[in-house]
């Protein structure tokens, strides 16, 4: 018997969207473990093969391989549990940034249990553009720094990550308007996850 499936909310958009932004507050201050992939591969030794890898792929704006992503995502998670910072039958996952291709999907299906996908929709890429500049600058990202490398990130979203969307059931998946203030846009997630976590807690408190 493999373990049973860890219960998982997506944040998922563009680049730019403000999933990280979101992400970061819901995991500090409302219980949720956060977890970002590109905060994950950022934190690896440059000096690493690993470390290589992803920059060879980041700095081109594209995806990391699946493969890889998923191997280093189940270590984050294995080493989370070991140190008793997440705990799979108390904690619901927040992930930003994964699954990003359909293979992806797949490769978690029996791992994760989505609950909801949060689905950040910004159709202006004028505005997105201009947030990943604004970015790169505050928090030295050099693949958000050249506009070609940019435009790349958002055509591979478009082409492989946009199609997740429809892997899962048009039911759990709830689109919020990710144009406006952190403020504004965080009420809107509440409003989709908080009757979530209601449930799952209560749920819990009934089951033990
Ligand atoms: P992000 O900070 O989420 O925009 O991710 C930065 C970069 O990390 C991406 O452009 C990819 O190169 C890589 N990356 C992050 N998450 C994934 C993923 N799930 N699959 C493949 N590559 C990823």
């Amino acid at each position: 018997m493999g373990n049973p499936r860890k219960s998982a909310i997506l944040l998922f958009g563009p680049p730019g969207s403000g999933k990280g932004t979101q992400g970061a507050v819901l995991g500090e201050l409302l219980g949720f473990f956060h977890v970002s992939t590109g905060d994950i591969f950022r934190a690896l030794d440059k000096e690493s093969e690993l470390g290589n890898t992803f920059a060879s792929y980041s700095s081109r704006g594209e995806l990391v391989p699946d493969d890889v992503t998923i191997r280093i995502f189940n270590a984050h998670l294995e080493k989370a549990q070991k140190n008793r910072d997440y705990s799979p039958s108390d904690d619901i996952l927040l992930l930003d940034g994964i699954p990003r291709s359909v293979q992806q999907a797949q490769l978690l299906e029996d791992d994760l249990d989505v609950l909801n996908v949060i689905h950040f929709a910004a159709n202006n890429e004028a505005e997105l553009i201009n947030r990943l500049r604004g970015r790169a600058m505050k928090q030295g990202r050099t693949d958000d720094a050249k506009e070609e490398v940019i435009r790349r990130r958002l055509e591979v979203y478009a082409q492989e990550t946009r199609p997740v969307l429809a892997h899962y059931d048009a039911g759990i998946v709830k689109t919020v308007d990710a144009i406006g203030t952190p403020a504004e846009v965080l009420a809107r997630v509440l409003a989709e996850i908080a009757p979530l976590q209601r449930d799952y807690w209560a749920a819990r408190a009934s089951a033990g």
